[in-house]
């Protein structure tokens, strides 16, 4: 193809910037071996965007001899003070470009142009909070008596293989590199085949940071090619993986099937949103608007079952509803909006599937239930009432903005239904109640739990899934664990009297 490596592209504020469309590998943005390419839709206007190149198995084996070749360097074995000072310079150059990057993640994603901002402040949040990891990856001493000594060293797994997803496209990729960068390992990480830009920005500003060659590498493409392919490789140790949960379950076959890297899996959700009698209206309804709403519903753990307790039922469906229909909608450019459109139109075809699915299964259409407009894929705030525990609307992740309402009576009563689910990501636990609070949130099958709050994130507080929701953790102190292996040393015959 004769794509060039770059091409200009002018956003809704006017500004143009340089967008990358090669692999980045080995610090160089390259055309794939293939030179074929793909499109970019805008999906809010149903416009091209751009093209960018497309990997394939070969451009993935090429990007795993760089990484490989960049853990033997002085990456990790050097002053890891100096990892912290190129993760801090990345964050930097995130901060100071935030706008284009906003602008970027609406364009390719759809979301609000204010949702957009959000993530990049968190992505900055966290690549300073991984900075400030780098030297504090410590090691134990055991005592095991006199003639022995034991320690125990933290060491970097090596070669890392990320996958990541379109719903957050920036902010993934931060919370997949902050961990690499942190501990010393290297990557090939793959970006979702709808949202590839806002990456492939970052990766021209790696090279600035200070970070060396072939530590991040990241391959465009489709799941089926440059995904099989980093989930197979042999020198990959470890794959880490955000999306679906039949893909989730296909990488661990395929990890089964060849070296046993090791495998971190964050996958889809069901989350309960639960409000108690004793609850600020206020409060709770802004947070169940945060659960359903926030990034059009495209959220793993969207509070997406909501149980209210029977004496506030109707004050909340009713304040809810109004919310939902007051939602500012369309254009994700428009200062002041709150919901985008849906990132793709297969995603915003699945999700009017399941809301003539709810209709079928004779749940009550509160409001919402239909598009937004005629151009773009956005969907209206949709909420169901009278939904039964065996309706597929109940059951099912829908990844929009399509809310199910429950009625409860006891505490008993919406544990046992909020943890009546394959899933297990979050919950949310709305009440003035300190002792329900801390009563329910041990009784909640869920990896986050948030008390008058919602969908509220934060560098140190680690995030993942129960059950069919994932493994391991991101964030936090436990991102680092998957990042590292312990290695334990044990040394006999020590001399007593020496
Ligand atoms: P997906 O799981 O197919 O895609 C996620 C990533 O995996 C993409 O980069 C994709 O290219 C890659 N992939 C796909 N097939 C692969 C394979 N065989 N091997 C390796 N990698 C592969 O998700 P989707 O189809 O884009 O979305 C479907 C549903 O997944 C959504 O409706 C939602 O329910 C869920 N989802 C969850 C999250 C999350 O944050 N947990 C994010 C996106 C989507």
């Amino acid at each position: 193809s004769s794509l060039p490596l770059s091409v200009p592209i002018t956003l809704p504020n006017g500004t143009t910037y340089e967008q990358p469309t090669g692999l980045f590998i080995n610090n160089e943005f390259v055309k794939s071996k293939l030179a074929k390419t793909f499109q970019v839709l805008s999906p809010s206007t149903e416009e091209e965007i751009s093209h960018v190149y497309e990997g394939d198995k070969e451009d993935v084996d090429i990007a795993v001899e760089a990484a490989s070749k960049a853990f033997q360097s002085e990456w990790f074995k050097g002053d890891p003070l100096d990892r912290s000072l190129a993760i801090n310079k990345l964050a930097d150059l995130v901060e100071q470009n935030a706008e284009t990057f906003a602008h970027i993640e609406s364009l390719d994603n759809g979301k609000s142009l204010a949702n957009s901002r959000g993530d990049v402040e968190l992505v900055v949040k966290y690549l300073r909070s991984c900075a400030g990891w780098t030297d504090k990856i410590l090691g134990n001493v055991i005592e095991t008596g006199d003639s022995h000594f034991n320690y125990t060293r933290r060491e970097p797994i090596g070669v890392c293989g990320q996958i990541i997803p379109w719903n957050f496209p920036l902010l993934m990729a931060a919370w997949k590199l902050g961990p690499v960068l942190a501990t010393g390992c290297t990557t090939v990480l793959k970006t979702a085949e709808s949202t590839p830009l806002s990456a492939l920005y970052l990766a021209s500003f790696i090279k600035e940071a200070g970070i060396p060659a072939g530590v991040i590498n990241i391959v465009s493409g489709f799941g089926k090619t440059v995904g099989d392919a980093i989930a197979r490789h042999n020198k990959i140790k470890k794959v880490a993986f955000t999306g679906s949960t039949p893909v989730g379950r296909e990488i661990m076959k395929i990890a089964a099937e060849t070296n046993l890297k090791k495998v971190t899996l964050e996958l889809g959700g069901k989350s309960a949103n639960i409000v108690f009698d004793d609850a600020n209206v206020d409060v709770a309804v802004s947070a169940l608007t945060n659960g359903i709403f926030y990034n059009t519903g495209e959220v793993c753990s969207a509070g997406s079952r909501v149980y209210v307790q029977e004496g506030i039922y109707d004050e909340i469906i009713a304040a809810f509803k109004k919310v939902a229909e007051e939602v500012k909608i369309g254009d994700p450019f428009t200062e002041g909006q709150f919901m985008g459109a849906q990132a793709s139109q297969a995603q915003f075809e699945k999700i009017l599937r399941y809301i003539e699915i709810g209709m079928d299964e004779g749940a009550t259409l509160v409001t919402g239930g239909t598009r937004h407009g005629e151009k773009g894929f956005f969907i209206r705030p949709t909420i169901f009432s009278n939904v039964r525990p065996d309706m597929q609307i109940l059951r099912e992740e829908i990844f929009g903005p399509v809310v199910t309402f429950s009625k409860f009576k006891t505490i008993d009563e919406v544990v046992e239904s909020a943890n009546d689910s394959d899933f297990g990501l979050a919950a949310g636990v709305h009440t003035s109640n300190l002792n329900t609070a801390l009563n329910i949130s041990k009784r909640l099958n869920a990896g986050t739990v948030w008390v008058n709050t919602y969908n509220d994130f934060n560098a140190m507080v680690p995030f993942g899934g129960f059950n069919t929701s994932g493994i391991g953790r991101e964030l936090g102190v436990e991102a680092l664990d998957n990042y590292t292996q312990t290695k334990a040393v044990r040394i006999g015959s020590l001399q007593s009297d020496a």
